[in-house]
């Protein structure tokens, strides 16, 4: 989860923390390494102060539910009794914990904003180290997505109807949600406009987009996601999601492409690139598959943490086989030069380097340099769910455009920040194709991509 990074480093956020002590007399050392916080989060309805109580036990010891959520803005915050005592928490984990409350039994939970003493940074780094163990120890993880949107917390409902539609094993064709269009194979039917607007105010709803969240929705054993009063299942999101890529990718990827300036076409990228992404992962976990940071990194490369070495680290909890290690005593360039040597000298090699390159002109103003042969670690905030989607695309297909295939990459190096690489020959360059800038058009980036294919002989006739 977010953890205890404020949403914008620096700034009087922090300030405000530092002149409001939250809970110093509440937390005792922890002193044995397995040793966590639990809180239990007492009975109370809707209008009642949030009432809860924390102790400490051995990791294991008791049973707990785990929560996943995106902390939201630092500064707005309200209160809660915690140990008989007043406790600050931002405004979307009050949230939280008021609609996860039951009416008449205590539910006995692990939060990260209050179970780890946000003050204690040795604390801080011991209980991140430990973060994997806990989600995957917990019975169970809700996941917080937010207050419903729309104007009367409609959305979510809305939303969770649509997936049911979308999740039918049907051509888009057949759905009652499109109809036959006049220049276009499909458009979206009148009466479910609202149905996909509703959808893409979800699918934008800040959860899907922070990296920790990740691993908090891959590692339990049962996680069940809830927005507003809308529970909706996990078993429900992969099977709708799973489908519906299915036939968007093959069979009805001509009628996909034909929606393109409708909001259905957005909601179907997000949901590819936001929710399609968390379910693969959460897949790969269960079924126990070697996940390297390098194809975590590029699955993941939309979603945001506070401290850029966390677009990193956020994900290392579901990485098999690593020696990458937390670094956050370097300055932020050197640390994400570390991790991406890592990527780019380990598994994956040169497909590391494969992506956009859009934010240097932020980084610039931060007095930072990334050199250019790291791909963006962050995308800008108000990148298009389109041009994301195209990132995605890519990766799709670059499997059939490597061509130096197997061949390992040899010597290697990093020198003064440069990246020196020793190529070998594979062949001699036969046609090139259009290049690519998804960023200028992206309807031209779809065209050179299906060129690109067509060139080389990859199965689209259409
Ligand atoms: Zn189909």
């Amino acid at each position: 989860m977010a953890l205890a990074e404020p949403q914008n480093a620096g700034g009087p956020k922090i300030e405000y923390l530092r002149s409001k002590p939250n809970g110093e007399d509440i937390y005792a050392k922890l002193t044995h390494p397995d040793h966590i916080r639990l809180l239990t989060l007492n009975p109370g309805s809707s209008a009642d102060v949030i009432e809860c109580s924390m102790e400490v036990v051995r990791l294991g010891e008791r049973s707990y539910e785990a929560l996943s959520y995106a902390w939201g803005d630092l500064r707005v915050r309200e209160p809660i009794r915690l140990n008989g005592k007043s406790f600050q928490v931002t405004k979307n984990l009050w949230l939280a914990m008021r609609h996860l409350r039951d009416q008449s039994k205590p539910i006995v939970m692990w939060i990260d904003a209050i179970c780890i003493n946000q003050r204690d940074n040795d604390e801080k780094s011991e209980q991140v180290a430990k973060m994997r163990s806990i989600y995957e120890g917990c019975h169970h993880c809700s996941i917080w997505l937010g207050e419903s949107p729309g104007p009367a917390g409609e959305s979510a409902a809305m939303a969770s109807k649509l997936l049911d539609i979308l999740g039918k094993d049907q051509h888009l064709w057949e759905m009652p949600c499109f109809k036959k269009g006049v220049k276009r194979p499909i458009t979206t039917s009148e009466e479910y406009k609202e149905y996909f607007e509703a959808a893409k105010q979800v699918i934008d709803l800040a959860w899907w987009k922070r990296v920790w969240v990740v691993q908090e929705l891959a590692l339990p054993n049962e996680v069940e996601f809830i927005c507003g009063t809308v529970k909706f299942s996990y078993e429900k999101a992969r099977k709708g999601t799973e489908v519906l890529f299915k036939h968007c990718l093959e069979c009805c990827r001509a009628e996909m492409l034909g929606l393109l300036g409708e909001v259905a076409f957005e909601v179907l990228v997000a949901a590819y690139e936001r929710i399609g992404s968390m379910v693969t992962t959460r897949e790969e976990v269960r079924k126990g598959k070697a996940i390297n940071l390098t194809s975590l990194r590029r699955r993941f490369h939309m979603c945001q943490a506070t401290n850029k070495r966390d677009l990193f680290y956020g994900l290392l909890g579901l990485v098999s086989n690593t020696n990458l290690q937390p670094d956050y005593a370097s300055p932020w360039g050197d640390a994400i030069i570390g991790a991406a040597w890592m990527c780019v000298s380990g598994e994956n090699g040169m497909e590391f380097l494969l992506g956009e390159r859009t934010t240097y002109p932020s980084n610039r103003q931060e007095n930072v340099s990334v050199p250019s042969w790291i791909p963006d670690t962050c995308f800008d905030d108000d990148l298009s769910i389109f041009q994301a989607g195209l990132e995605q695309c890519r990766l799709l297909i670059y499997p059939f455009f490597t061509a130096s295939a197997s061949h390992s990459q040899k010597g290697l190096a990093i020198v003064h920040r440069a990246l020196k690489v020793q190529t070998c020959m594979v062949g001699t360059i036969d046609r090139v194709g259009e290049l690519c800038q998804p960023l200028e058009s992206i309807l031209q980036a779809i065209k050179t991509f299906l060129q690109w294919m067509k060139m080389a002989k990859i199965g689209t006739q259409d």
